[in-house]
Protein backbone atom coordinates (compact mmCIF):
# COMPACT_ATOMS: atom_id res chain seq x y z
CA UNK A 1 0.00 0.00 0.00
CA UNK A 2 2.86 2.36 0.36
CA UNK A 3 3.74 4.57 -2.07
CA UNK A 4 0.27 5.58 -2.64
CA UNK A 5 0.36 9.18 -4.66
CA UNK A 6 -2.96 11.52 -3.34
CA UNK A 7 -3.22 13.02 -7.05
CA UNK A 8 -6.07 14.54 -6.49
CA UNK A 9 -5.59 15.95 -3.14
CA UNK A 10 -2.11 17.13 -4.79
CA UNK A 11 -3.42 19.03 -7.55
CA UNK A 12 -6.45 20.36 -5.37
CA UNK A 13 -3.95 21.61 -2.56
CA UNK A 14 -1.99 23.92 -5.28
CA UNK A 15 -4.97 25.40 -6.13
CA UNK A 16 -5.93 26.14 -2.47
CA UNK A 17 -2.09 27.44 -1.89
CA UNK A 18 -3.48 30.18 -4.68
CA UNK A 19 -5.89 31.52 -3.29
CA UNK A 20 -5.84 30.54 0.92
CA UNK A 21 -2.59 31.12 2.84
CA UNK A 22 -1.08 27.77 3.38
CA UNK A 23 -3.83 26.13 1.57
CA UNK A 24 -5.87 25.79 4.54
CA UNK A 25 -8.28 27.11 7.04
CA UNK A 26 -6.71 26.41 10.08
CA UNK A 27 -2.52 25.66 10.50
CA UNK A 28 -2.02 22.44 11.81
CA UNK A 29 -4.19 20.79 8.56
CA UNK A 30 -1.16 21.62 6.26
CA UNK A 31 1.25 18.51 7.51
CA UNK A 32 4.04 21.52 8.57
CA UNK A 33 5.53 19.10 10.74
CA UNK A 34 5.08 15.55 8.95
CA UNK A 35 5.55 16.75 5.11
CA UNK A 36 3.55 15.66 2.31
CA UNK A 37 0.48 16.87 0.81
CA UNK A 38 -2.54 17.01 3.25
CA UNK A 39 -5.60 14.50 2.27
CA UNK A 40 -8.37 16.51 0.57
CA UNK A 41 -11.63 14.91 1.75
CA UNK A 42 -14.60 14.11 0.06
CA UNK A 43 -16.70 12.18 2.67
CA UNK A 44 -16.98 10.38 5.94
CA UNK A 45 -19.05 7.78 7.76
CA UNK A 46 -18.86 6.07 10.76
CA UNK A 47 -15.07 5.66 11.72
CA UNK A 48 -13.99 6.22 8.63
CA UNK A 49 -13.22 8.91 6.35
CA UNK A 50 -12.55 8.53 2.38
CA UNK A 51 -10.06 11.31 0.57
CA UNK A 52 -10.47 12.99 -3.06
CA UNK A 53 -8.60 10.02 -4.65
CA UNK A 54 -10.95 7.53 -3.19
CA UNK A 55 -9.07 5.81 -0.25
CA UNK A 56 -10.40 4.80 2.96
CA UNK A 57 -8.65 5.78 6.41
CA UNK A 58 -10.10 4.83 9.68
CA UNK A 59 -9.94 8.02 11.09
CA UNK A 60 -8.23 8.61 14.50
CA UNK A 61 -8.82 12.46 14.44
CA UNK A 62 -12.69 12.84 14.25
CA UNK A 63 -12.75 16.39 13.14
CA UNK A 64 -10.48 16.71 16.22
CA UNK A 65 -13.35 16.09 18.56
CA UNK A 66 -16.47 16.76 17.54
CA UNK A 67 -17.27 12.84 16.39
CA UNK A 68 -17.92 11.33 19.36
CA UNK A 69 -20.55 8.97 17.65
CA UNK A 70 -18.97 8.28 14.55
CA UNK A 71 -19.07 10.42 11.24
CA UNK A 72 -22.68 11.22 9.79
CA UNK A 73 -24.63 9.45 12.43
CA UNK A 74 -27.98 8.92 11.24
CA UNK A 75 -29.49 10.97 14.08
CA UNK A 76 -27.60 13.58 14.09
CA UNK A 77 -27.82 13.92 9.62
CA UNK A 78 -31.60 13.66 10.04
CA UNK A 79 -32.43 16.75 13.14
CA UNK A 80 -29.65 18.86 10.67
CA UNK A 81 -32.14 17.90 7.84
CA UNK A 82 -35.57 19.09 9.31
CA UNK A 83 -33.79 22.33 11.01
CA UNK A 84 -32.67 22.97 7.24
CA UNK A 85 -36.08 22.74 6.11
CA UNK A 86 -37.41 25.34 8.41
CA UNK A 87 -34.49 27.40 7.24
CA UNK A 88 -31.08 28.25 7.93
CA UNK A 89 -30.51 31.33 10.66
CA UNK A 90 -33.20 34.04 11.71
CA UNK A 91 -31.52 35.85 13.90
CA UNK A 92 -34.02 35.61 16.89
CA UNK A 93 -34.42 33.04 19.60
CA UNK A 94 -35.21 29.76 19.16
CA UNK A 95 -36.66 26.75 21.51
CA UNK A 96 -33.36 24.59 20.35
CA UNK A 97 -31.03 27.00 21.53
CA UNK A 98 -32.87 26.45 24.89
CA UNK A 99 -33.11 22.77 24.91
CA UNK A 100 -29.50 22.35 23.94
CA UNK A 101 -28.13 24.91 27.15
CA UNK A 102 -30.85 22.48 29.03
CA UNK A 103 -28.72 19.75 28.13
CA UNK A 104 -25.75 21.22 29.15
CA UNK A 105 -26.65 22.45 32.68
CA UNK A 106 -28.30 18.99 33.14
CA UNK A 107 -25.00 17.21 32.46
CA UNK A 108 -22.95 19.47 34.17
CA UNK A 109 -24.82 21.78 37.39
CA UNK A 110 -21.68 23.53 37.49
CA UNK A 111 -23.23 25.52 34.52
CA UNK A 112 -25.96 27.56 36.09
CA UNK A 113 -26.19 29.97 33.00
CA UNK A 114 -24.61 29.73 29.90
CA UNK A 115 -24.37 31.12 26.92
CA UNK A 116 -24.35 29.70 22.96
CA UNK A 117 -21.42 30.98 20.57
CA UNK A 118 -19.82 29.49 17.47
CA UNK A 119 -15.88 28.82 18.47
CA UNK A 120 -14.01 27.44 21.00
CA UNK A 121 -11.66 31.10 20.61
CA UNK A 122 -15.50 32.86 21.09
CA UNK A 123 -16.07 31.10 24.39
CA UNK A 124 -12.66 31.42 26.11
CA UNK A 125 -12.66 35.19 24.84
CA UNK A 126 -15.73 35.69 26.37
CA UNK A 127 -14.84 33.75 29.71
CA UNK A 128 -11.77 36.50 29.83
CA UNK A 129 -13.34 39.05 29.34
CA UNK A 130 -16.58 38.11 32.02
CA UNK A 131 -13.64 37.55 34.44
CA UNK A 132 -12.15 40.73 33.74
CA UNK A 133 -15.68 42.23 34.24
CA UNK A 134 -16.64 40.43 37.21
CA UNK A 135 -13.02 41.06 39.35
CA UNK A 136 -12.20 44.14 38.10
CA UNK A 137 -8.52 43.04 37.13
CA UNK A 138 -6.53 42.99 33.96
CA UNK A 139 -4.22 39.90 34.26
CA UNK A 140 -4.68 36.34 33.43
CA UNK A 141 -2.65 32.94 34.02
CA UNK A 142 -2.57 30.55 31.75
CA UNK A 143 0.02 27.62 31.57
CA UNK A 144 2.53 26.72 28.74
CA UNK A 145 1.26 24.35 26.41
CA UNK A 146 -2.68 24.69 26.93
CA UNK A 147 -4.28 26.06 24.06
CA UNK A 148 -7.41 28.28 24.26
CA UNK A 149 -7.83 29.65 20.88
CA UNK A 150 -6.55 32.50 19.03
CA UNK A 151 -7.37 34.80 21.75
CA UNK A 152 -4.37 37.83 21.77
CA UNK A 153 -4.42 37.69 25.70
CA UNK A 154 -4.11 33.45 25.13
CA UNK A 155 -1.63 32.72 21.92
CA UNK A 156 1.56 32.82 24.59
CA UNK A 157 2.95 29.54 24.70
CA UNK A 158 0.05 27.79 23.79
CA UNK A 159 1.03 24.30 22.34
CA UNK A 160 0.04 22.22 19.45
CA UNK A 161 -0.31 24.56 16.46
CA UNK A 162 2.39 27.20 17.74
CA UNK A 163 4.09 24.09 19.25
CA UNK A 164 4.45 22.68 15.16
CA UNK A 165 5.29 25.53 13.72
CA UNK A 166 7.77 26.83 16.32
CA UNK A 167 6.67 30.19 16.84
CA UNK A 168 7.52 31.86 20.35
CA UNK A 169 3.78 33.15 20.17
CA UNK A 170 2.33 35.13 17.62
CA UNK A 171 2.77 38.47 15.44
CA UNK A 172 -0.07 40.94 15.57
CA UNK A 173 -0.50 40.74 19.07
CA UNK A 174 0.22 43.51 21.37
CA UNK A 175 3.18 43.99 23.73
CA UNK A 176 0.57 45.09 26.13
CA UNK A 177 -1.92 42.61 26.03
CA UNK A 178 0.82 39.75 25.92
CA UNK A 179 1.90 41.78 29.40
CA UNK A 180 -1.47 41.27 30.79
CA UNK A 181 -0.97 37.47 30.51
CA UNK A 182 1.40 35.23 32.72
CA UNK A 183 2.37 31.93 31.78
CA UNK A 184 3.51 29.15 33.99
CA UNK A 185 4.59 25.35 33.58
CA UNK A 186 2.01 23.48 34.07
CA UNK A 187 1.50 21.03 37.19
CA UNK A 188 3.79 23.45 39.13
CA UNK A 189 1.40 24.71 41.83
CA UNK A 190 4.54 26.42 43.69
CA UNK A 191 4.69 28.66 40.35
CA UNK A 192 0.74 29.54 40.93
CA UNK A 193 1.17 30.71 44.02
CA UNK A 194 4.59 31.98 43.94
CA UNK A 195 2.62 33.97 40.75
CA UNK A 196 -0.42 35.30 42.61
CA UNK A 197 2.06 36.20 46.25
CA UNK A 198 3.58 38.52 43.79
CA UNK A 199 0.87 39.69 41.68
CA UNK A 200 -2.26 38.19 43.71
CA UNK A 201 -4.37 41.92 43.61
CA UNK A 202 -4.03 41.95 40.18
CA UNK A 203 -5.07 38.53 38.59
CA UNK A 204 -8.88 38.38 37.29
CA UNK A 205 -8.19 34.54 36.45
CA UNK A 206 -6.67 31.33 35.84
CA UNK A 207 -7.48 29.61 33.00
CA UNK A 208 -6.67 25.62 32.42
CA UNK A 209 -7.37 22.93 29.65
CA UNK A 210 -9.67 20.78 32.60
CA UNK A 211 -6.64 18.40 31.25
CA UNK A 212 -4.48 19.36 28.52
CA UNK A 213 -4.70 17.95 24.76
CA UNK A 214 -3.08 20.59 23.00
CA UNK A 215 0.71 19.67 23.55
CA UNK A 216 -0.43 16.02 23.57
CA UNK A 217 -1.88 14.65 26.20
CA UNK A 218 -0.75 16.06 29.57
CA UNK A 219 -3.09 15.15 32.44
CA UNK A 220 -3.39 17.29 35.40
CA UNK A 221 -1.61 15.45 38.35
CA UNK A 222 -4.25 14.61 41.30
CA UNK A 223 -5.25 17.56 43.37
CA UNK A 224 -3.95 19.98 40.94
CA UNK A 225 -7.08 21.61 39.56
CA UNK A 226 -8.76 21.50 43.00
CA UNK A 227 -5.71 23.71 43.94
CA UNK A 228 -6.13 26.07 41.35
CA UNK A 229 -9.93 26.56 42.64
CA UNK A 230 -8.60 26.87 46.20
CA UNK A 231 -5.75 29.27 45.01
CA UNK A 232 -7.37 31.20 42.87
CA UNK A 233 -10.16 31.97 45.36
CA UNK A 234 -8.14 32.88 47.92
CA UNK A 235 -6.97 35.92 46.08
CA UNK A 236 -10.34 36.88 44.92
CA UNK A 237 -9.27 35.28 40.93
CA UNK A 238 -11.97 33.23 39.38
CA UNK A 239 -10.92 29.70 37.45
CA UNK A 240 -11.74 28.83 34.26
CA UNK A 241 -11.71 25.78 33.14
CA UNK A 242 -11.63 24.68 29.24
CA UNK A 243 -13.65 22.01 28.57
CA UNK A 244 -13.94 22.44 24.73
CA UNK A 245 -11.86 19.97 24.37
CA UNK A 246 -12.66 17.37 26.96
CA UNK A 247 -16.40 18.37 27.09
CA UNK A 248 -18.90 15.34 26.74
CA UNK A 249 -16.16 14.00 24.98
CA UNK A 250 -14.37 11.91 28.35
CA UNK A 251 -17.06 10.99 29.76
CA UNK A 252 -21.01 12.10 29.78
CA UNK A 253 -20.51 15.34 32.03
CA UNK A 254 -17.10 15.64 30.40
CA UNK A 255 -13.94 16.10 33.17
CA UNK A 256 -15.62 18.22 35.25
CA UNK A 257 -17.97 14.55 35.71
CA UNK A 258 -14.83 12.44 36.31
CA UNK A 259 -12.93 14.98 38.93
CA UNK A 260 -15.28 18.43 39.71
CA UNK A 261 -18.02 16.39 40.58
CA UNK A 262 -16.38 13.41 42.04
CA UNK A 263 -14.02 15.69 44.63
CA UNK A 264 -16.82 18.32 45.27
CA UNK A 265 -15.91 21.67 43.80
CA UNK A 266 -16.67 23.54 40.66
CA UNK A 267 -15.07 25.74 38.53
CA UNK A 268 -15.87 29.35 38.15
CA UNK A 269 -16.42 29.48 34.27
CA UNK A 270 -16.11 26.57 32.05
CA UNK A 271 -15.33 26.73 28.40
CA UNK A 272 -17.06 23.91 25.82
CA UNK A 273 -17.25 23.17 21.78
CA UNK A 274 -16.54 20.39 19.60
CA UNK A 275 -19.22 17.71 20.98
CA UNK A 276 -21.92 20.14 22.00
CA UNK A 277 -21.95 21.16 18.00
CA UNK A 278 -21.54 17.62 16.69
CA UNK A 279 -20.12 19.03 14.09
CA UNK A 280 -21.74 22.27 13.07
CA UNK A 281 -19.75 25.28 14.95
CA UNK A 282 -21.57 25.13 18.16
CA UNK A 283 -20.12 26.63 22.02
CA UNK A 284 -20.73 27.90 25.21
CA UNK A 285 -19.54 29.30 28.12
CA UNK A 286 -21.09 29.10 31.39
CA UNK A 287 -20.55 28.63 35.07
CA UNK A 288 -21.66 30.79 38.26
CA UNK A 289 -24.82 32.69 37.58
CA UNK A 290 -23.74 36.06 39.26
CA UNK A 291 -20.91 36.20 36.81
CA UNK A 292 -22.52 35.38 34.12
CA UNK A 293 -25.39 37.28 34.43
CA UNK A 294 -22.59 40.25 33.97
CA UNK A 295 -23.23 39.30 30.35
CA UNK A 296 -25.17 41.60 28.18
CA UNK A 297 -28.31 42.68 28.06
CA UNK A 298 -28.11 41.76 31.69
CA UNK A 299 -24.92 43.18 32.87
CA UNK A 300 -22.30 45.30 31.24
CA UNK A 301 -20.00 42.50 29.79
CA UNK A 302 -20.78 43.18 26.17
CA UNK A 303 -20.68 39.77 23.76
CA UNK A 304 -23.09 39.13 20.68
CA UNK A 305 -23.25 36.48 17.45
CA UNK A 306 -25.11 37.22 14.00
CA UNK A 307 -24.88 33.09 13.79
CA UNK A 308 -24.84 32.39 17.96
CA UNK A 309 -27.10 29.56 18.75
CA UNK A 310 -28.05 28.65 14.64
CA UNK A 311 -30.87 26.51 14.71
CA UNK A 312 -28.92 24.03 12.22
CA UNK A 313 -26.14 23.89 14.33
CA UNK A 314 -27.41 23.12 17.69
CA UNK A 315 -30.00 21.16 16.42
CA UNK A 316 -26.78 19.30 15.38
CA UNK A 317 -25.36 19.63 18.95
CA UNK A 318 -28.49 18.71 20.48
CA UNK A 319 -28.77 15.08 18.85
CA UNK A 320 -25.18 14.74 19.31
CA UNK A 321 -25.71 14.94 23.15
CA UNK A 322 -28.72 13.33 22.99
CA UNK A 323 -27.45 10.09 21.22
CA UNK A 324 -23.93 10.40 23.46
CA UNK A 325 -25.55 8.17 26.22
CA UNK A 326 -23.47 5.86 28.62
CA UNK A 327 -22.98 2.97 26.11
CA UNK A 328 -21.36 5.45 23.75
CA UNK A 329 -19.22 6.66 26.25
CA UNK A 330 -18.54 2.97 27.34
CA UNK A 331 -17.29 2.33 23.70
CA UNK A 332 -15.34 5.33 23.14
CA UNK A 333 -13.20 4.31 26.56
CA UNK A 334 -13.17 0.59 25.36
CA UNK A 335 -11.68 1.57 22.21
CA UNK A 336 -8.83 4.04 23.54
CA UNK A 337 -8.08 1.36 26.07
CA UNK A 338 -7.68 -0.63 23.03
CA UNK A 339 -5.61 1.38 21.17
CA UNK A 340 -3.68 2.66 24.25
CA UNK A 341 -2.49 -0.71 24.88
CA UNK A 342 -1.42 -1.75 20.79
CA UNK A 343 0.38 1.27 19.97
CA UNK A 344 2.66 0.16 23.19
CA UNK A 345 2.72 -3.25 22.40
CA UNK A 346 3.69 -1.83 18.46
CA UNK A 347 6.64 0.39 19.78
CA UNK A 348 7.99 -2.17 23.01
CA UNK A 349 8.05 -4.90 19.99
CA UNK A 350 10.85 -2.45 17.52
CA UNK A 351 12.19 -1.47 20.79
CA UNK A 352 11.36 2.73 20.85
CA UNK A 353 11.55 4.12 23.70
CA UNK A 354 7.76 6.12 24.59
CA UNK A 355 5.21 6.47 26.96
CA UNK A 356 1.88 6.26 26.07
CA UNK A 357 -0.22 9.26 28.35
CA UNK A 358 -4.45 9.46 28.66
CA UNK A 359 -6.79 11.36 30.62
CA UNK A 360 -10.36 9.56 29.84
CA UNK A 361 -10.46 8.68 26.69
CA UNK A 362 -7.86 10.62 24.57
CA UNK A 363 -4.64 9.97 24.46
CA UNK A 364 -1.07 10.50 22.69
CA UNK A 365 2.55 9.26 22.51
CA UNK A 366 5.46 10.87 23.55
CA UNK A 367 8.88 8.92 21.80
CA UNK A 368 12.31 9.02 23.89
CA UNK A 369 14.00 7.65 27.32
CA UNK A 370 12.98 10.82 29.57
CA UNK A 371 9.79 10.29 28.30
CA UNK A 372 9.38 6.49 28.64
CA UNK A 373 11.46 7.04 32.59
CA UNK A 374 9.22 9.89 34.09
CA UNK A 375 6.62 10.95 31.45
CA UNK A 376 6.04 13.82 30.42
CA UNK A 377 3.77 16.27 33.01
CA UNK A 378 4.57 20.18 31.46
CA UNK A 379 5.83 21.98 28.34
CA UNK A 380 9.05 21.85 28.82
CA UNK A 381 9.20 18.05 28.94
CA UNK A 382 6.59 17.26 26.27
CA UNK A 383 9.40 19.83 23.72
CA UNK A 384 12.61 17.50 25.03
CA UNK A 385 10.65 14.54 24.07
CA UNK A 386 11.99 12.86 20.61
CA UNK A 387 9.01 14.21 18.55
CA UNK A 388 11.47 13.81 15.45
CA UNK A 389 9.73 10.10 15.11
CA UNK A 390 6.26 11.28 14.79
CA UNK A 391 6.46 11.85 10.96
CA UNK A 392 7.50 8.34 9.93
CA UNK A 393 5.34 6.88 12.49
CA UNK A 394 2.59 9.21 11.06
CA UNK A 395 3.58 8.27 7.54
CA UNK A 396 3.63 4.83 7.73
CA UNK A 397 -0.09 5.16 9.72
CA UNK A 398 -1.13 7.23 6.44
CA UNK A 399 0.58 4.47 3.83
CA UNK A 400 -1.44 1.71 5.85
CA UNK A 401 -4.98 3.57 5.74
CA UNK A 402 -5.21 4.96 9.19
CA UNK A 403 -5.42 8.76 9.58
CA UNK A 404 -3.63 10.06 12.31
CA UNK A 405 -2.97 13.80 13.87
CA UNK A 406 -0.62 15.17 11.22
CA UNK A 407 1.18 16.39 14.58
CA UNK A 408 2.87 14.71 17.44
CA UNK A 409 1.14 17.29 19.77
CA UNK A 410 -2.27 16.37 19.23
CA UNK A 411 -4.60 13.79 21.03
CA UNK A 412 -5.60 10.73 19.03
CA UNK A 413 -9.72 10.82 19.05
CA UNK A 414 -11.68 7.63 18.70
CA UNK A 415 -15.79 7.69 18.55
CA UNK A 416 -18.34 5.47 19.28
CA UNK A 417 -18.47 4.10 15.48
CA UNK A 418 -15.23 2.58 15.73
CA UNK A 419 -16.30 -1.16 15.91
CA UNK A 420 -13.95 -3.72 16.19
CA UNK A 421 -12.58 -4.04 12.32
CA UNK A 422 -11.63 -0.13 12.54
CA UNK A 423 -9.96 -1.30 15.56
CA UNK A 424 -8.03 -4.16 14.02
CA UNK A 425 -7.21 -2.22 10.84
CA UNK A 426 -5.22 0.45 13.06
CA UNK A 427 -3.72 -2.69 15.27
CA UNK A 428 -2.79 -4.63 11.83
CA UNK A 429 -1.35 -0.59 10.70
CA UNK A 430 0.90 -0.65 14.11
CA UNK A 431 3.87 -2.71 13.37
CA UNK A 432 4.84 -0.72 10.45
CA UNK A 433 4.03 2.50 12.01
CA UNK A 434 6.54 1.31 15.26
CA UNK A 435 9.62 0.12 12.41
CA UNK A 436 9.10 3.80 10.47
CA UNK A 437 9.58 5.80 14.08
CA UNK A 438 11.99 2.92 15.30
CA UNK A 439 14.22 3.84 12.01
CA UNK A 440 13.76 8.03 12.24
N1 LIG B 1 -9.82 25.44 23.86
C1 LIG B 1 -9.35 24.19 23.67
C2 LIG B 1 -8.98 23.36 24.86
C3 LIG B 1 -9.24 23.68 22.38
O1 LIG B 1 -8.78 22.43 22.19
C4 LIG B 1 -9.61 24.49 21.27
C5 LIG B 1 -9.50 23.99 19.84
N2 LIG B 1 -8.68 22.93 19.60
C6 LIG B 1 -10.07 25.78 21.53
C7 LIG B 1 -10.18 26.23 22.82
C8 LIG B 1 -10.48 26.70 20.41
O2 LIG B 1 -11.64 26.24 19.81
P1 LIG B 1 -11.99 26.70 18.30
O3 LIG B 1 -10.97 26.05 17.42
O4 LIG B 1 -13.38 26.19 18.09
O5 LIG B 1 -11.92 28.19 18.27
Amino acid sequence: MSGHTPETSERYFARARGVIPGGVNSPVRAYGVVGGTPRFIASAKGPHITDVDGREYVDLVCSWGPAILGHAHPAVLDAVHAAADRALSFGAPTLTEVELAEEIRNRVPAVERLRLVSTGTEATMTAIRLARGATGRDRIIKFAGCYHGHVDALLASAGSGLATLALPGSAGVTAAVAAETIVLPYNDLAAVEAAFAEHGDTIAAVITEAAPANMGVVPPLPGFNKALSRIAHEHGALLIQDEVLTGFRVGPSGWWGLEGSVEGWDPDLLTFGKVVGGGLPVAAVGGRRDVMEGLAPMGPVYQAGTLSGNPVATAAGLATLRAADTAVYGRVDTVAGVLRGAFTQALAAEGVPHVVQWAGNLFSTFFGEDAAQHGARDYAQVQASESWRYPAFFHALLDHGVYAPPSGFEAFFVSAAHDDDAVNRVIDALPAAAKAAAAA
